[in-house]
């Protein structure tokens, strides 16, 4: 509490211009790590330690800084003022810290307007920021690279569907051949990133459409990369082979979203619920760990002189979430630990390096008291996991809602609550105390 009240004094010092001068400037960070847990609540992060033993700790544990963020949304209006929406989609949110501004659920660094399918007000992303000051630049998930949280770095679309060329029926005045910067895998290309790693081929290649208009007319998305000089890899043994030689380089290890580390049973409502571990060896080999490809990110961009950003997204907690699946959400809840640990190490002998964690939003998942009776089972679905420590958590999932794809069990949803963050590193201390996703923008960049 004590270090929120002076971060709040010093944020109004500098909202003041008091007190900034050298001292400020000698705290940006030379390189920036945003690692995004999707959906990773408190409730994600905490199943995920107990699961490994109460007394284990965790990477995030490293972290020296510890603060919250609101995660609000806007709802669709006539402006200039629009009202808020509580529950918010990983698109509004992640253009929240990519451009410091508020915006609508499924839109892409793009600002708010009277329907989801009318298009903003194309916004600047923090990616864009840090390309202009000439730092390299990366872009990691465990989703296909087009979806909302990696594509709102490096493209602005009215829609999050409009992946690619395929999806633009969806977007149609944003199309290379209307004048418009095109699908979210042709703007993923374009921008030149030094590295990119995820999924989502199949919005890259023939199957995803050709491009229409523009430089690349009848091209593939793939084409066009190659064209732009991009080098094109697609397994565990090619992103182990790169070279720094080798960028910039697009890296499509999944024709869809990446497959989960860990996997088990979907909850079941009701009593009847079996405890069981999870399997915790569950992605083909040809697909690398999210570790596995922070530290490939991180050893190609730290060879730059002015340093590098890169966003690291544990995509799939999120999804798995929506699913109501226990095994799987931890599983990506532990790899992205993991990989925090890689970014860690790295600090350790780069310590101008800021490193922050957060989520886009919260989410549904919740550890509930365990019920050996059968008297008390929670009314949403529910799973119960064998722990390290030998004991059943039990994790129910109770916020699904419709109208939706019936679905057994049924698509969850998001939660309003405040996310946290944390921070280690120069300008760690401006994550202290409450502060809003719109703040990340200015904070990522020692402001
Ligand atoms: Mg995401
Ligand atoms: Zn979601």
């Amino acid at each position: 509490m004590r270090n929120g009240l002076l971060a709040a004094a010093s944020g109004a010092a500098l909202l003041f211009g008091l007190g900034v001068g050298a001292a400020q400037s000698a705290e940006t960070a030379k390189n920036v790590i945003l690692f995004i847990g999707d959906g990773m609540g408190v409730s994600e992060v905490t199943a995920a330690r107990y699961y490994q033993g109460v007394k284990n700790k965790l990477n995030f544990d490293k972290l020296t800084h510890t603060g919250f963020q609101t995660t609000w949304s806007l709802k669709p209006g006539d402006g200039p003022t629009y009202l808020p929406d509580y529950a918010p989609d990983s698109a509004a949110t992640g253009t929240m810290w990519a451009t410091g501004k508020k915006t609508i659920d499924e839109r892409i660094s793009q600002g708010p307007s009277t329907a989801e399918n009318v298009p903003g007000k194309n916004y600047k992303t923090i990616l864009e920021v840090f390309q202009a000051k000439g730092k390299r630049v990366g872009n990691v998930s465990t989703a296909e690279i087009t979806d909302a949280t990696p594509a709102v770095l490096a493209s602005k679309m009215s829609l999050r569907g409009c992946q690619a060329p395929a999806n633009m029926t969806l977007c149609p005045t944003e199309t290379k051949a209307k004048g418009g910067l095109g699908s979210i895998s042709e703007q993923m290309v374009d921008h030149q990133m030094d590295v990119v790693f995820g999924g989502g081929k199949a919005r890259f290649d023939a199957t995803g459409g050709k491009i229409a208009g523009g430089s690349d007319d009848g091209k593939t998305v793939e084409e066009s990369a190659t064209r732009q000089g991009q080098k094109l890899i697609y397994t565990k043994n090619d992103l182990d082979a790169l070279k720094s030689s080798d960028m910039p380089v697009l890296g499509l290890f999944a024709s869809g979203n990446m497959t989960t580390e860990w996997t088990g049973p979907q909850a079941i409502q009701g009593a009847g619920v079996e405890k069981h571990k999870c399997d915790t060896d569950n992605r083909p080999k040809v697909q690398p760990k999210l570790e596995l490809m922070t530290e490939k990110a991180i050893e190609l961009l730290s060879g730059g002189k002015r340093g590098f950003f890169l966003q690291v997204e544990g995509a799939s907690i999120d999804k798995q979430d929506h699913a109501a699946n226990a095994c799987g959400q931890i599983g990506e809840t532990v790899a992205f630990d993991k990989a925090i640990g890689v970014a860690l190490k790295f600090q350790e002998e780069n310590p101008d390096t800021l490193i922050i964690v957060t989520a886009d939003h919260s989410h549904t998942s919740q550890i509930v008291a365990e019920d050996s009776t059968g008297t008390g089972d929670p009314t949403g679905y529910s799973d119960n996991l064998i722990t390290k420590d030998g004991q059943v958590m039990r994790i129910t999932y109770g916020t699904a809602g419709g109208p939706g794809p019936v679905a057994t069990p049924p698509s969850q949803q998001h939660t309003g609550a405040v996310v946290p963050i944390w921070a280690k590193g120069p300008g760690a201390e401006k994550i202290l105390g409450t502060t809003d996703h719109t703040d990340l923008f200015d904070i990522l960049q020692g402001k």
